[in-house]
């Protein structure tokens, strides 16, 4: 590479994305060498040395792509929960625990809420458990794109989930959760052509605390007193 190193290149590469996110397939000339195992050392996937044929490129490139492909659904399947698609628990502490080190820093400002559906065992017990997949299903997809891609929205178990929230400069708090409540309300859901209506609690917990236990143990108490005070509410710590 004129007025590169190869090497410092993947160095810096390898600084933004891991193995398991980006492959780096590297080229090496004839007579390089040691350059190849320096190549992998460095961070490389994988290695052709030159000539090479078109055909083994592109196989390399197909082997190096479907790996990632594996990879990101072995990845998918211990973060994500099995029915709904949405973050499991596993992860929410996982992705939570890095945004609370960044609030402790001051860089952030977090609240978390635990929603349960209510009566969610009435739709179960009138219209079926299939009934009841498909209503979570729906306020699952309702909550995930009610919040931004940079907050973390997990079933946490049941008709439970729980959504940890950064940054809100234009929205407080507050109005978000209130917002994501009025989208599970206004779901217009049907089974067997009967229709079927669903609404959430929330319980908020506003501003981090030592841990995500205690935040979650915070919007807990909270989301007892909106079920206490008559459902589909919203009530902050
Ligand atoms: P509340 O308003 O007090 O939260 O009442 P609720 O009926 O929603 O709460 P309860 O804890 O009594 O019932 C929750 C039900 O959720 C019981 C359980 O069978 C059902 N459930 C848990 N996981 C699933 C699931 O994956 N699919 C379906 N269909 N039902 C589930
Ligand atoms: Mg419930
Ligand atoms: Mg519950």
């Amino acid at each position: 590479m004129p007025g590169m190193d190869g090497l410092e290149r993947i160095y810096k590469m390898r600084r933004k994305h891991g193995r398991d996110d980006l492959a780096i397939i590297g080229l090496s000339g004839q007579n390089s060498g040691s350059l190849s195992a320096r190549l992998l050392k460095a961070g490389a996937n994988d290695f052709l040395n030159k000539p090479f044929l078109a055909e083994e490129l592109i196989c390399r490139i197909n082997q190096n792509i479907d790996l990632l492909g594996q990879i990101n659904t072995i990845r998918d399947a211990a973060n994500r929960d099995f029915l709904t698609r949405l973050y499991n628990r596993r992860y929410f502490f996982e992705a939570g625990k890095t945004l609370l080190a960044n609030a402790r820093r001051g860089n952030i400002q977090l609240a978390l809420a635990v929603a349960d559906v209510d009566h969610f065992k009435r739709v179960n017990d009138s219209h079926g458990h299939d009934a009841g997949d498909h209503v979570l299903l729906a306020v699952s997809s309702t909550l995930e794109q009610s919040f931004r891609q940079t907050d973390v929205v997990a079933r946490f178990g049941g008709e439970e989930f729980c959504v940890l929230t950064v940054d809100r400069d234009t929205d407080t708090p507050v109005s978000v959760f209130e917002r994501a409540r009025r989208q599970v309300e206004a779901l217009t859901l049907e089974w067997a052509g009967k229709p079927l209506r669903v609404t959430c609690s929330f319980g908020v917990c506003i501003g981090h605390r030592d841990n995500l236990q205690e935040m979650i143990r915070v919007a807990d108490e909270a989301l007892y007193q909106a079920k206490n005070n008559g459902r589909n509410r919203v009530v902050v710590a």
